[in-house]
């Protein structure tokens, strides 16, 4: 088996627009392997001149899905890689990536146990991950997930969220920090001590949470968690970047 830390050519078998600033791709991989839904790859991008620059992006495919997987990838305004990878890349390009990476931020069917997710913008794609495998290994454990967005058209995965809740006993909450379609009934303020309350509570207090997204959304979930009840090593955290918006 190919050791997971090195380097190999990734070629764009897919590309699928999730929102305006949101797009997933599909990558082939000569060497895949299995990863544990909620590790990332790093991704390489050279220039002619041979300046690279590398970020990483969580798996949002299950791993159930042989030779490839999916990233999902939030343009930053003024960004180096994100914007390339959402307005240039095309079906056919290549580039190198390398993974899967990370121990600790993974959750599977081996781990079971009431699961509480939250997330933050782009942050839903390692937990997507996770929520895919959930549904492809039917596993029956309760899982609830709390889902912060700016706005409505903000959401990625929205329609696969609804059929997951449908089919696979997925609870769902949003809220829509910057504004809401008329008749909206998710909440519609940041995330806080309150909310992470009401949507924990039902799992009780051996429930696993993983939160993914900006930093400082990150920190106020886990330290809120904490506050409402959740022991802290029951808490797993993933900080996407710097800015808290
Ligand atoms: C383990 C891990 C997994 C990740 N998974 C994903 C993923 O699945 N999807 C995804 O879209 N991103 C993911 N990221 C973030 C990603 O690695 C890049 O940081 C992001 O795409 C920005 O890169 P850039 O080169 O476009 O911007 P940069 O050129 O690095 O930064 C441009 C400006 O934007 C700010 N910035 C950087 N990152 C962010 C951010 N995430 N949010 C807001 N502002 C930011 C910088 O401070 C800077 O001011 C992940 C990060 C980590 C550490």
């Amino acid at each position: 088996m190919k050791r997971a830390l090195e380097w190999q050519i990734a070629t764009v078998r897919a590309v699928r627009p999730e929102t305006p600033e949101v797009k997933t791709l599909t990558l082939a991989l000569p060497d895949w392997t299995p990863h544990r839904p909620g590790q990332h790859y790093d991704v390489r991008l050279t220039a002619a001149d041979g300046y690279s620059a590398q970020r990483s992006y969580s798996v949002a495919s299950e791993p159930e899905r042989r030779g490839e997987i999916d990233i999902t990838v939030e343009r930053i305004a003024n960004g180096e890689v994100s914007p390339f990878l959402d307005d240039t890349v095309a079906v056919g390009d290549r580039f190198e990536v390398r993974g899967p990476i990370g121990g600790y931020f993974v959750w599977d069917r081996s781990i079971g146990g009431p699961l509480l997710l939250v997330a933050g913008g782009s942050g839903v794609v390692p937990l997507m991950a996770m929520l895919r495998h959930r549904a492809v290994a039917g596993v029956a454990n309760p899982a609830r997930l709390l889902y912060s967005a700016r706005a409505y058209e903000q959401i990625i995965y929205g329609e696969e969220l609804e059929t997951l809740a449908k089919k696979n006993g997925l609870a769902v909450a949003y809220t829509l920090t910057r504004g809401q379609p008329e008749g909206w009934k998710g909440y519609t303020r940041r995330i806080d001590d309150a909310m992470l309350k009401e949507v924990s509570e039902p799992l009780g207090r051996q429930a696993l949470a993983y939160v993914c997204g900006p930093t400082a959304l990150v920190e106020v979930a886990a330290d809120g968690l904490e506050r409402v009840g959740l022991p802290a090593d029951r808490i797993r955290t993933e900080r996407f970047g710097p800015s808290g918006s």
